[in-house]
């Protein structure tokens, strides 16, 4: 829960001029444009798919730290993923409810784990599909010493939903820091993005584990998704030296 600290896209710490006989601190444009290289040369690197896992027992070592997708399906996970890494269809996209839950693992240049945890949001699914979910996915959320964040995705043209609210009172329960993520931002128009994202930085102040900042994004036209890779680049492990 350190990292509330250092929402993206605002300068990290106050940018103090020079004392004297010291190096003046870097511009803010500058600190700015260098966090965006670092979230660009971090996911420029091969993205490789490590594992599924269905159920607790099979996880894979957690040994990077970890940085987990969630939200309702069909609300742009999959694009998301595939467009913050570049690749067409490193996760599957797909409409189809129920689809086979698991939490699906990708190693990005040994320097942070990736997962994308099973969509939400089926008011039609079985109770004996909820309770499975449930387990998999609260069980993993408070179980992995690894997990460094959550991004919740919310549709940027609904705002948040019930489930939404679900998913973040298990994860404020879980203490598992959270960043809401609007998607689909091009089917908007920026005044409703806007409203949208007022909205929603609003209700999660109150609350305990989120963080204060929502980057609005589109996979299609790409917007934010520098803003966001910057941010999420300052989770990941340290460039090694070599
Ligand atoms: P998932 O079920 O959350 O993984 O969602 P998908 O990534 O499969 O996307 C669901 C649908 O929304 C697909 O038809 C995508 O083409 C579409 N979609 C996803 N992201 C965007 C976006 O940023 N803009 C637009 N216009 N459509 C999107």
């Amino acid at each position: 829960m350190d990292d509330h600290a250092a929402p993206g896209g605002q300068a990290l710490s106050p940018i103090l001029p020079g004392a004297a006989g010291t190096e003046p601190a870097a511009a803010p444009d500058a600190e700015e444009a260098a966090r965006i290289e670092a979230g660009r040369r971090l996911f420029a690197h091969e993205c490789r798919f490590l594992r599924g896992a269905v159920s607790l027992d099979s996880l894979p070592p957690a040994d990077l730290p970890e940085l987990a997708f969630s939200g309702r399906s069909n609300v742009g996970k999959s694009s998301l993923i595939n467009g913050l890494t570049g690749r067409s269809n490193l996760a599957r996209t797909s409409n189809t409810p129920g689809r086979t839950q698991e939490l699906n693992f990708f190693d990005l240049a040994g320097r942070l784990t990736l997962v994308d945890l099973p969509g939400y949001g089926f008011a039609s699914a079985p109770k004996t599909e909820v309770a499975r979910w449930t387990r998999l996915v609260e069980g993993f959320l408070r179980g992995r010493s690894v997990l460094r964040r959550v991004v919740v995705l919310v549709d940027s043209r609904h705002g948040l939903k019930v489930s939404d609210r679900e998913m973040m009172d298990m994860l404020d329960r879980a203490a598992v820091v959270y960043q809401v993520v609007l998607t689909k931002a091009d089917k908007i128009t920026p005044t409703q993005l806007a409203a949208t994202q007022e909205q929603v930085v609003a209700e999660i102040a109150r609350r305990g584990a989120a963080h204060p900042c929502v980057i609005a994004t589109s996979s299609q036209t790409g917007l934010g998704l520098a803003d966001l890779r910057a941010e999420l680049a300052t989770l990941a492990r340290g460039e090694s030296a070599t």
